[in-house]
């Protein structure tokens, strides 16, 4: 009775944690999409590399990378692709929307690890 008890135990918290290990990268991304507005489409694992302000990284690979911007006074969006940025070159812009002509200033940078 006991040994079923411990092996049930056992088992369920085996399980919880290998639960908690694919939900944590999951609910990361998840976590970084919701700081910003709401991007079309989930953000890939190479966007989670990069931190955007004024815009979302959707996608980013070694030349290229597609932001998403969204006119925080209109509501308008619209998808762009940009020079991937280095870490001792970030991405910067001044974005104007084509829509109420506001202006944004969007910055694209490598996230530093940890
Ligand atoms: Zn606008």
């Amino acid at each position: 009775m006991l040994i079923l008890y411990l092996k049930k135990k056992e088992m369920t918290m085996t399980s919880r944690r290998q639960f908690m290990h694919a939900l944590l990268p999951l609910s990361s991304v998840f976590l970084l999409a919701a700081c910003q507005s709401k991007a079309p489409v989930a953000p890939t694992a190479a966007a989670a590399r990069y931190k955007a302000t004024g815009a979302t990284v959707l996608d980013a690979n070694a030349q290229k990378t597609k932001i998403w911007i969204k006119c925080p006074r209109c509501g308008y969006t619209t998808e762009t692709e940009i020079d991937t940025p280095t870490a001792d070159k970030p991405f910067e812009m001044e974005w104007k929307c084509p829509r109420c002509g506001r202006r944004q200033k969007i910055t694209v940078e490598v996230a530093t690890a940890g």
